[in-house]
């Protein structure tokens, strides 16, 4: 089995805001996406700031190990 591990936390600042915009997701949800999309197993997930509920869902459900605090409330700039 394939594993992978990615720290999250400077790539949603470093895009430009119409970029991040059409994107519309969470860094967590291009991680599991570009997992997905190559077939990996994420095993770990770290991120400089809580992860909201929704994506602390997601991690759950997958059996991902987080490194980070959950924030416990849905995220604001969720649309
Ligand atoms: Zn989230």
């Amino acid at each position: 089995m394939k594993t992978f591990v990615w720290g999250l936390g400077t790539s949603d600042r470093c895009l430009r805001k119409e970029i991040r915009d059409e994107l519309d997701k969470h860094a967590e949800q291009n991680i599991f996406a570009e997992a997905k999309k190559f077939n990996l197993t994420i095993t770990e997930i770290g991120a400089s700031r809580p992860i909201c509920i929704d994506c602390e869902e997601e991690i759950k459900e997958k059996g991902i190990f987080s490194w980070s605090s959950f924030s416990k409330k849905k995220s604001k700039n969720r649309k």
